[in-house]
Protein backbone atom coordinates (compact mmCIF):
# COMPACT_ATOMS: atom_id res chain seq x y z
CA UNK A 1 0.00 0.00 0.00
CA UNK A 2 1.19 3.46 -0.66
CA UNK A 3 1.83 5.93 2.41
CA UNK A 4 -1.78 6.22 4.14
CA UNK A 5 -3.65 9.82 3.26
CA UNK A 6 -3.01 12.50 5.73
CA UNK A 7 -6.31 14.30 6.45
CA UNK A 8 -7.22 16.82 4.25
CA UNK A 9 -8.07 20.66 5.77
CA UNK A 10 -9.19 23.61 2.48
CA UNK A 11 -7.07 26.57 3.49
CA UNK A 12 -9.33 29.19 4.38
CA UNK A 13 -9.57 31.15 0.79
CA UNK A 14 -11.59 33.78 -0.80
CA UNK A 15 -13.04 32.87 -4.23
CA UNK A 16 -12.64 36.10 -6.27
CA UNK A 17 -11.72 34.41 -9.77
CA UNK A 18 -13.62 33.36 -13.00
CA UNK A 19 -15.29 30.58 -10.95
CA UNK A 20 -15.88 28.59 -8.58
CA UNK A 21 -17.47 31.37 -6.87
CA UNK A 22 -17.17 31.04 -2.83
CA UNK A 23 -20.63 29.46 -1.84
CA UNK A 24 -22.29 30.14 1.55
CA UNK A 25 -22.50 27.80 4.20
CA UNK A 26 -26.24 27.07 3.75
CA UNK A 27 -25.35 25.51 -0.06
CA UNK A 28 -22.28 23.58 1.81
CA UNK A 29 -24.57 22.14 4.55
CA UNK A 30 -27.15 20.74 1.89
CA UNK A 31 -24.23 19.04 0.47
CA UNK A 32 -24.12 17.23 3.82
CA UNK A 33 -27.66 16.09 4.25
CA UNK A 34 -28.21 12.21 4.08
CA UNK A 35 -28.30 10.62 0.25
CA UNK A 36 -31.66 9.37 -1.18
CA UNK A 37 -32.22 7.17 -3.97
CA UNK A 38 -32.41 9.00 -6.85
CA UNK A 39 -35.84 7.12 -7.83
CA UNK A 40 -37.18 8.57 -4.50
CA UNK A 41 -39.93 9.85 -3.96
CA UNK A 42 -38.73 13.02 -1.56
CA UNK A 43 -35.94 12.92 -4.09
CA UNK A 44 -37.75 13.56 -7.36
CA UNK A 45 -40.10 16.08 -5.76
CA UNK A 46 -36.32 18.03 -5.10
CA UNK A 47 -35.93 17.76 -8.73
CA UNK A 48 -39.17 19.36 -9.64
CA UNK A 49 -38.69 21.87 -7.50
CA UNK A 50 -34.68 22.45 -9.09
CA UNK A 51 -36.68 22.05 -12.45
CA UNK A 52 -39.24 25.22 -11.54
CA UNK A 53 -36.69 27.40 -9.70
CA UNK A 54 -34.23 27.27 -12.96
CA UNK A 55 -37.44 27.57 -15.31
CA UNK A 56 -37.79 31.02 -13.00
CA UNK A 57 -34.01 32.00 -13.21
CA UNK A 58 -34.05 31.26 -16.57
CA UNK A 59 -37.18 33.24 -17.15
CA UNK A 60 -38.41 30.83 -19.18
CA UNK A 61 -41.63 28.42 -18.98
CA UNK A 62 -39.60 25.50 -21.10
CA UNK A 63 -40.52 22.35 -20.10
CA UNK A 64 -36.92 20.83 -21.40
CA UNK A 65 -35.00 22.53 -18.24
CA UNK A 66 -32.94 20.83 -15.95
CA UNK A 67 -29.05 20.56 -14.82
CA UNK A 68 -27.10 17.71 -16.80
CA UNK A 69 -24.66 16.40 -14.25
CA UNK A 70 -21.34 17.60 -14.73
CA UNK A 71 -19.73 21.33 -15.43
CA UNK A 72 -20.81 23.87 -17.62
CA UNK A 73 -18.54 23.01 -20.67
CA UNK A 74 -20.86 19.56 -20.70
CA UNK A 75 -23.93 21.89 -20.99
CA UNK A 76 -21.70 23.28 -24.29
CA UNK A 77 -21.26 20.14 -24.96
CA UNK A 78 -24.94 18.81 -24.72
CA UNK A 79 -26.37 21.67 -26.78
CA UNK A 80 -23.73 21.60 -29.36
CA UNK A 81 -24.30 17.53 -29.70
CA UNK A 82 -28.18 17.81 -29.25
CA UNK A 83 -28.71 20.39 -32.06
CA UNK A 84 -26.16 19.42 -34.65
CA UNK A 85 -25.78 16.48 -36.16
CA UNK A 86 -22.40 15.65 -38.75
CA UNK A 87 -22.41 17.64 -41.44
CA UNK A 88 -24.45 20.04 -40.03
CA UNK A 89 -23.52 24.12 -40.57
CA UNK A 90 -23.47 26.24 -37.10
CA UNK A 91 -22.08 29.69 -37.37
CA UNK A 92 -20.57 31.01 -33.92
CA UNK A 93 -19.62 34.28 -33.11
CA UNK A 94 -16.33 34.46 -31.49
CA UNK A 95 -15.23 37.49 -29.01
CA UNK A 96 -13.40 35.01 -26.69
CA UNK A 97 -11.99 32.13 -25.43
CA UNK A 98 -15.30 30.59 -24.69
CA UNK A 99 -16.53 31.49 -27.98
CA UNK A 100 -13.53 29.38 -29.61
CA UNK A 101 -14.74 26.73 -26.64
CA UNK A 102 -18.07 26.38 -28.54
CA UNK A 103 -15.87 26.07 -32.00
CA UNK A 104 -13.96 23.04 -30.84
CA UNK A 105 -17.00 21.60 -29.44
CA UNK A 106 -18.51 22.19 -33.30
CA UNK A 107 -15.96 20.64 -34.49
CA UNK A 108 -15.97 17.90 -32.29
CA UNK A 109 -19.20 16.90 -33.38
CA UNK A 110 -18.73 16.88 -37.10
CA UNK A 111 -20.74 20.57 -37.76
CA UNK A 112 -19.34 22.67 -40.61
CA UNK A 113 -18.13 25.51 -38.26
CA UNK A 114 -18.32 29.12 -39.33
CA UNK A 115 -16.74 30.98 -36.74
CA UNK A 116 -17.10 35.04 -37.32
CA UNK A 117 -14.37 36.77 -34.85
CA UNK A 118 -14.68 40.22 -32.97
CA UNK A 119 -12.14 41.87 -31.62
CA UNK A 120 -11.37 40.80 -27.42
CA UNK A 121 -12.69 43.32 -25.14
CA UNK A 122 -15.42 44.96 -27.81
CA UNK A 123 -19.03 43.49 -28.02
CA UNK A 124 -20.43 41.09 -30.53
CA UNK A 125 -22.90 43.84 -31.71
CA UNK A 126 -24.52 46.04 -32.25
CA UNK A 127 -23.28 46.20 -35.72
CA UNK A 128 -24.51 42.31 -36.52
CA UNK A 129 -23.80 42.96 -40.55
CA UNK A 130 -20.20 40.75 -40.60
CA UNK A 131 -22.29 37.56 -38.61
CA UNK A 132 -25.46 38.42 -40.97
CA UNK A 133 -23.34 38.17 -44.16
CA UNK A 134 -22.13 34.84 -43.08
CA UNK A 135 -25.15 33.53 -42.62
CA UNK A 136 -26.10 34.02 -45.61
CA UNK A 137 -23.62 32.57 -47.14
CA UNK A 138 -25.05 28.80 -46.65
CA UNK A 139 -28.17 27.43 -47.92
CA UNK A 140 -29.17 26.20 -44.15
CA UNK A 141 -27.35 27.32 -41.28
CA UNK A 142 -28.49 24.85 -38.15
CA UNK A 143 -27.34 27.02 -35.60
CA UNK A 144 -26.20 30.29 -34.57
CA UNK A 145 -24.46 30.27 -31.02
CA UNK A 146 -22.83 32.67 -29.20
CA UNK A 147 -21.58 33.49 -25.36
CA UNK A 148 -23.87 35.71 -23.20
CA UNK A 149 -21.07 36.54 -20.65
CA UNK A 150 -17.34 36.35 -22.10
CA UNK A 151 -16.13 34.98 -18.89
CA UNK A 152 -12.28 35.34 -20.59
CA UNK A 153 -12.90 39.60 -21.41
CA UNK A 154 -15.10 40.47 -18.93
CA UNK A 155 -17.56 41.25 -21.98
CA UNK A 156 -21.44 41.10 -21.99
CA UNK A 157 -22.95 39.98 -25.63
CA UNK A 158 -26.27 41.04 -26.36
CA UNK A 159 -28.39 38.20 -26.96
CA UNK A 160 -31.97 40.09 -28.09
CA UNK A 161 -30.36 41.16 -31.51
CA UNK A 162 -28.51 37.52 -32.35
CA UNK A 163 -31.31 35.95 -31.63
CA UNK A 164 -33.60 37.93 -34.23
CA UNK A 165 -30.77 37.09 -36.98
CA UNK A 166 -31.07 33.51 -35.87
CA UNK A 167 -34.27 33.39 -36.44
CA UNK A 168 -34.45 35.27 -40.11
CA UNK A 169 -32.32 32.02 -41.60
CA UNK A 170 -34.36 30.00 -39.89
CA UNK A 171 -31.69 28.90 -37.56
CA UNK A 172 -32.10 28.16 -33.50
CA UNK A 173 -29.95 30.16 -31.33
CA UNK A 174 -27.80 28.35 -28.38
CA UNK A 175 -26.59 30.77 -25.83
CA UNK A 176 -24.08 29.97 -23.67
CA UNK A 177 -24.89 31.87 -19.62
CA UNK A 178 -22.33 29.87 -17.65
CA UNK A 179 -21.61 33.24 -16.19
CA UNK A 180 -24.34 35.50 -16.63
CA UNK A 181 -27.27 33.34 -15.21
CA UNK A 182 -28.28 34.49 -11.83
CA UNK A 183 -25.77 37.80 -12.09
CA UNK A 184 -26.98 39.42 -14.89
CA UNK A 185 -30.54 39.66 -16.60
CA UNK A 186 -31.16 36.26 -18.47
CA UNK A 187 -35.16 36.73 -20.01
CA UNK A 188 -34.69 33.40 -22.27
CA UNK A 189 -38.29 33.68 -23.50
CA UNK A 190 -38.64 37.70 -24.06
CA UNK A 191 -35.29 37.57 -25.93
CA UNK A 192 -36.58 34.13 -27.62
CA UNK A 193 -33.60 32.79 -27.42
CA UNK A 194 -34.09 28.40 -28.23
CA UNK A 195 -30.81 26.85 -26.65
CA UNK A 196 -29.46 28.37 -23.52
CA UNK A 197 -26.44 26.45 -20.95
CA UNK A 198 -24.90 27.36 -17.72
CA UNK A 199 -22.66 26.08 -15.00
CA UNK A 200 -23.68 26.26 -10.96
CA UNK A 201 -20.19 27.61 -9.70
CA UNK A 202 -20.51 31.20 -11.04
CA UNK A 203 -23.79 33.57 -10.06
CA UNK A 204 -25.87 30.65 -9.20
CA UNK A 205 -24.15 30.38 -5.97
CA UNK A 206 -23.53 26.62 -5.75
CA UNK A 207 -20.37 24.15 -6.23
CA UNK A 208 -19.02 23.24 -9.93
CA UNK A 209 -20.29 20.29 -10.98
CA UNK A 210 -23.79 20.71 -12.45
CA UNK A 211 -25.07 22.21 -16.20
CA UNK A 212 -28.48 24.11 -16.56
CA UNK A 213 -29.86 23.32 -20.14
CA UNK A 214 -32.81 24.47 -21.03
CA UNK A 215 -34.54 24.46 -24.69
CA UNK A 216 -37.54 26.09 -26.61
CA UNK A 217 -40.24 24.44 -28.65
CA UNK A 218 -38.21 25.05 -31.38
CA UNK A 219 -35.15 23.40 -30.17
CA UNK A 220 -37.05 20.21 -29.23
CA UNK A 221 -38.54 20.30 -32.80
CA UNK A 222 -34.89 20.07 -34.06
CA UNK A 223 -34.64 17.12 -31.59
CA UNK A 224 -37.34 15.62 -33.05
CA UNK A 225 -36.45 15.63 -36.53
CA UNK A 226 -33.02 14.66 -35.95
CA UNK A 227 -31.58 11.70 -38.33
CA UNK A 228 -29.39 10.01 -36.07
CA UNK A 229 -28.90 9.38 -32.82
CA UNK A 230 -27.36 12.06 -30.60
CA UNK A 231 -23.62 10.10 -30.47
CA UNK A 232 -23.31 10.74 -26.40
CA UNK A 233 -25.24 8.36 -24.41
CA UNK A 234 -24.59 10.62 -21.27
CA UNK A 235 -25.36 14.13 -22.80
CA UNK A 236 -28.77 13.20 -24.85
CA UNK A 237 -31.19 15.38 -23.88
CA UNK A 238 -34.24 13.42 -24.75
CA UNK A 239 -33.08 10.44 -22.91
CA UNK A 240 -32.27 12.72 -19.93
CA UNK A 241 -35.78 14.09 -20.01
CA UNK A 242 -37.32 10.84 -19.41
CA UNK A 243 -35.52 10.69 -15.97
CA UNK A 244 -36.23 14.22 -15.24
CA UNK A 245 -39.86 13.94 -16.18
CA UNK A 246 -43.17 11.52 -15.34
CA UNK A 247 -41.48 8.84 -16.92
CA UNK A 248 -39.25 8.62 -14.24
CA UNK A 249 -37.25 6.25 -16.18
CA UNK A 250 -33.31 5.68 -15.07
CA UNK A 251 -30.61 6.95 -17.35
CA UNK A 252 -27.19 7.28 -14.90
CA UNK A 253 -27.01 7.97 -11.08
CA UNK A 254 -28.11 11.31 -10.28
CA UNK A 255 -25.72 13.59 -8.13
CA UNK A 256 -27.69 13.80 -5.43
CA UNK A 257 -25.67 15.88 -3.47
CA UNK A 258 -25.14 18.13 -6.13
CA UNK A 259 -28.84 18.54 -6.39
CA UNK A 260 -29.46 19.55 -3.11
CA UNK A 261 -26.98 22.05 -3.25
CA UNK A 262 -28.68 23.32 -6.28
CA UNK A 263 -31.87 23.11 -5.01
CA UNK A 264 -30.49 25.50 -2.05
CA UNK A 265 -28.45 28.19 -4.13
CA UNK A 266 -31.60 28.54 -5.75
CA UNK A 267 -33.63 28.50 -3.06
CA UNK A 268 -31.00 31.74 -1.80
CA UNK A 269 -31.44 33.36 -5.63
CA UNK A 270 -35.79 33.17 -4.85
CA UNK A 271 -35.42 35.12 -1.40
CA UNK A 272 -32.96 37.29 -2.39
CA UNK A 273 -35.49 38.07 -5.78
CA UNK A 274 -33.49 38.01 -9.39
CA UNK A 275 -33.54 41.94 -9.60
CA UNK A 276 -32.15 42.57 -6.12
CA UNK A 277 -29.27 40.08 -6.91
CA UNK A 278 -28.63 41.61 -10.71
CA UNK A 279 -28.29 44.94 -8.55
CA UNK A 280 -25.94 43.37 -5.85
CA UNK A 281 -23.72 41.97 -8.70
CA UNK A 282 -23.69 45.79 -10.25
CA UNK A 283 -22.82 47.81 -7.84
CA UNK A 284 -20.08 45.38 -6.45
CA UNK A 285 -18.81 45.56 -9.88
CA UNK A 286 -18.99 49.21 -10.50
CA UNK A 287 -17.40 49.51 -7.26
CA UNK A 288 -14.67 47.36 -7.53
CA UNK A 289 -14.40 49.12 -11.35
CA UNK A 290 -13.62 52.63 -9.46
CA UNK A 291 -11.48 51.57 -7.35
CA UNK A 292 -9.11 49.69 -9.43
CA UNK A 293 -9.15 52.98 -11.96
CA UNK A 294 -8.06 55.00 -8.76
CA UNK A 295 -5.41 53.11 -8.08
CA UNK A 296 -4.22 53.98 -11.76
CA UNK A 297 -5.55 50.28 -13.64
CA UNK A 298 -6.95 50.36 -16.62
CA UNK A 299 -10.24 47.99 -17.36
CA UNK A 300 -9.84 45.86 -21.01
CA UNK A 301 -13.99 45.66 -21.59
CA UNK A 302 -15.49 48.34 -23.36
CA UNK A 303 -17.54 50.54 -21.09
CA UNK A 304 -20.93 49.88 -22.88
CA UNK A 305 -20.47 46.33 -22.49
CA UNK A 306 -19.00 45.38 -19.35
CA UNK A 307 -20.09 41.95 -17.51
CA UNK A 308 -20.86 42.84 -13.86
CA UNK A 309 -19.46 39.63 -12.67
CA UNK A 310 -16.80 39.43 -13.70
CA UNK A 311 -14.05 42.02 -14.30
CA UNK A 312 -10.73 42.31 -16.43
CA UNK A 313 -8.53 44.72 -15.05
CA UNK A 314 -5.18 45.10 -17.50
CA UNK A 315 -1.84 43.93 -15.84
CA UNK A 316 -0.11 47.66 -15.25
CA UNK A 317 3.74 48.08 -16.59
CA UNK A 318 6.14 46.03 -15.47
CA UNK A 319 3.97 43.78 -13.02
CA UNK A 320 4.64 40.01 -13.40
CA UNK A 321 0.24 38.86 -12.83
CA UNK A 322 1.32 35.70 -11.86
CA UNK A 323 3.05 37.09 -9.23
CA UNK A 324 0.83 39.04 -8.01
CA UNK A 325 -1.84 36.24 -7.98
CA UNK A 326 0.74 34.36 -6.06
CA UNK A 327 0.62 37.00 -3.10
CA UNK A 328 -2.86 37.39 -2.92
CA UNK A 329 -3.18 33.63 -2.49
CA UNK A 330 -0.35 33.02 -0.14
CA UNK A 331 -0.29 36.31 1.80
CA UNK A 332 -4.37 37.27 1.95
CA UNK A 333 -6.01 34.35 1.36
CA UNK A 334 -7.55 35.49 -2.37
CA UNK A 335 -8.39 34.01 -5.51
CA UNK A 336 -8.33 35.93 -8.45
CA UNK A 337 -7.78 34.62 -11.95
CA UNK A 338 -5.02 35.66 -14.88
CA UNK A 339 -5.79 35.98 -18.58
CA UNK A 340 -7.08 33.28 -21.08
CA UNK A 341 -5.13 32.01 -24.75
CA UNK A 342 -3.46 35.49 -26.32
CA UNK A 343 -4.47 36.99 -22.53
CA UNK A 344 -2.09 35.40 -20.36
CA UNK A 345 -0.30 37.62 -18.63
CA UNK A 346 -1.91 40.79 -19.88
CA UNK A 347 -4.79 40.45 -17.93
CA UNK A 348 -6.46 40.17 -13.93
CA UNK A 349 -9.65 38.80 -13.79
CA UNK A 350 -11.61 39.85 -10.91
CA UNK A 351 -14.84 37.52 -10.02
CA UNK A 352 -17.65 39.32 -8.25
CA UNK A 353 -20.13 36.28 -8.32
CA UNK A 354 -22.93 35.01 -6.18
CA UNK A 355 -22.05 34.62 -2.41
CA UNK A 356 -18.79 36.24 -3.01
CA UNK A 357 -20.39 39.44 -4.81
CA UNK A 358 -20.37 42.03 -1.29
CA UNK A 359 -18.84 45.03 -0.68
CA UNK A 360 -16.82 43.64 2.17
CA UNK A 361 -15.03 41.20 -0.69
CA UNK A 362 -14.08 43.77 -2.62
CA UNK A 363 -12.83 46.73 -0.07
CA UNK A 364 -10.59 43.70 1.38
CA UNK A 365 -9.12 43.21 -2.49
CA UNK A 366 -8.79 46.19 -3.60
CA UNK A 367 -6.75 47.06 0.07
CA UNK A 368 -4.78 43.81 -0.54
CA UNK A 369 -4.00 44.89 -4.33
CA UNK A 370 -2.85 48.37 -2.94
CA UNK A 371 -0.27 46.95 -0.62
CA UNK A 372 0.99 44.55 -3.14
CA UNK A 373 1.39 46.55 -6.32
CA UNK A 374 3.85 48.86 -5.20
CA UNK A 375 6.33 46.12 -3.90
CA UNK A 376 6.03 44.86 -7.57
CA UNK A 377 7.06 48.17 -8.92
CA UNK A 378 3.77 50.06 -9.23
CA UNK A 379 3.01 52.63 -7.42
CA UNK A 380 -0.26 53.48 -6.58
CA UNK A 381 -1.98 56.54 -4.69
CA UNK A 382 -2.79 55.15 -1.17
CA UNK A 383 -6.54 55.08 0.10
CA UNK A 384 -7.32 55.72 -3.19
CA UNK A 385 -8.83 52.49 -4.25
CA UNK A 386 -11.13 51.96 -1.27
CA UNK A 387 -12.05 55.51 -1.30
CA UNK A 388 -13.16 55.48 -5.06
CA UNK A 389 -15.53 52.11 -4.15
CA UNK A 390 -16.62 53.19 -0.56
CA UNK A 391 -17.81 56.24 -2.65
CA UNK A 392 -19.73 54.23 -5.25
CA UNK A 393 -21.84 52.69 -2.07
CA UNK A 394 -22.39 56.11 -0.32
CA UNK A 395 -23.94 57.29 -3.61
CA UNK A 396 -26.06 54.38 -3.34
CA UNK A 397 -27.27 54.55 0.15
N1 LIG B 1 -18.55 29.05 -20.73
C1 LIG B 1 -18.15 30.11 -20.03
C2 LIG B 1 -18.59 31.46 -20.44
C3 LIG B 1 -17.34 29.93 -18.91
O1 LIG B 1 -16.93 30.98 -18.20
C4 LIG B 1 -16.94 28.63 -18.54
C5 LIG B 1 -16.06 28.41 -17.36
O2 LIG B 1 -15.44 29.30 -16.86
C6 LIG B 1 -17.39 27.56 -19.31
C7 LIG B 1 -18.20 27.80 -20.39
C8 LIG B 1 -16.99 26.17 -18.97
O3 LIG B 1 -17.53 25.82 -17.74
P1 LIG B 1 -16.81 24.73 -16.79
O4 LIG B 1 -15.44 25.21 -16.51
O5 LIG B 1 -17.71 24.72 -15.60
O6 LIG B 1 -16.82 23.43 -17.52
Amino acid sequence: MNKQLEPFYPPPRLLLGPGPSSVHPRVLQAMAMPLLGHLDGAFLKVMDDVMQALRDVFKTSNKLTFPVSATGSAGMEAAFCNILEPGDVVVIAVNGFFGNRMVDIGNRCGAEVHAVEYEWGKAIGPDLSRLEDEMKKHKKVKALAIVHGETSTGVLNSLQPVAELAHAYDAVVIADAVTSLGGVDVALDEWDVDVAHSGTQKCLGGPPGLAPVTLGPRAEQVLKERTRPVQSFYLNLSDLETYWDERRAYHHTAPISMVYALREALRMVQEEGLEARFARHAINAEAFRAGAEALGMKLLADPDCRLDPLTTVLTPEGVDVNRVRGILLEEYGIEIGGGLGPLAGKILRIGLMGDGSRAANVLALLSALERILPREGFEVAKGAGVAAAQKVYAEED
